[in-house]
């Protein structure tokens, strides 16, 4: 094989309401839902995906958030054996941008230094919002050492690139963009 873990585990941080259980639900069912409510009854949802292309043994666990993470802390199991994190920003909410650093370094005090990382600027349908450039989302990304990736769950712009990237990094150190 691929040498990869037969779960990968994929961890979405970010600031509440940047699209990340958005981001999620586009890439495991293909859909987006404007009007969806933040989830309720369980402290993290976890969706598993098989990888079309690596294989049927390859699968990701991705964990998100039942929206603790307007607290700005979550427990270290969500963590804990995580092999990636995709931390989410929103390019028409500024300071989000500047949060995706604090998220870092609470990942950095919960999990391995070996991960890879993602920095995603989400919701780059509402172009005429725009407030953070592409420049700046790539130089926060290579500044914590993460690969840098412009989405929208809205209308499912390179939203798979994001889990395929991680998977091909994983695999044998492809390049994600
Ligand atoms: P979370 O708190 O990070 O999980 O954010 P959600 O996924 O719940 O999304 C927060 C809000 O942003 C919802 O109203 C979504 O409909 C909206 N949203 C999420 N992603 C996008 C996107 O790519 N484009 C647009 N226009 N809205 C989005
Ligand atoms: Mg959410």
């Amino acid at each position: 094989g691929l040498g990869l873990p037969p779960r990968i585990k994929v961890v979405l941080l970010g600031d509440s309401g940047v699209g990340k259980s958005c981001l999620a639900l586009r890439y495991t069912r293909g859909w987006f839902d404007a009007g969806s409510k933040a989830t309720v009854g369980a402290a993290f949802s976890c969706v598993t995906v098989a990888l079309p292309h690596s294989g049927p043994s390859a699968k990701i666990d991705l964990w998100d958030t039942a929206g603790q993470e307007r607290y700005q802390s979550l427990a270290p199991l969500y963590y804990r054996g995580a092999h990636a994190s995709v931390i989410v920003y929103d390019v028409t909410q500024r300071e989000t941008l500047a949060k995706a650093a604090w998220w870092l370094d609470e990942l950095r005090r919960y999990a391995g230094q070996h991960m890879v990382l993602v920095l995603v600027g989400n919701k780059t349908d509402l172009a005429d919002q725009r407030q953070a450039t592409e420049e700046e989302g790539r130089a926060l990304a290579d500044s914590i050492g993460a690969h840098y990736v412009e989405t929208s769950a809205a209308t499912g712009s390179h939203v798979a690139e994001v889990f395929e990237g991680i998977v091909a990094q994983m695999a044998g150190g492809l390049p994600l963009s």
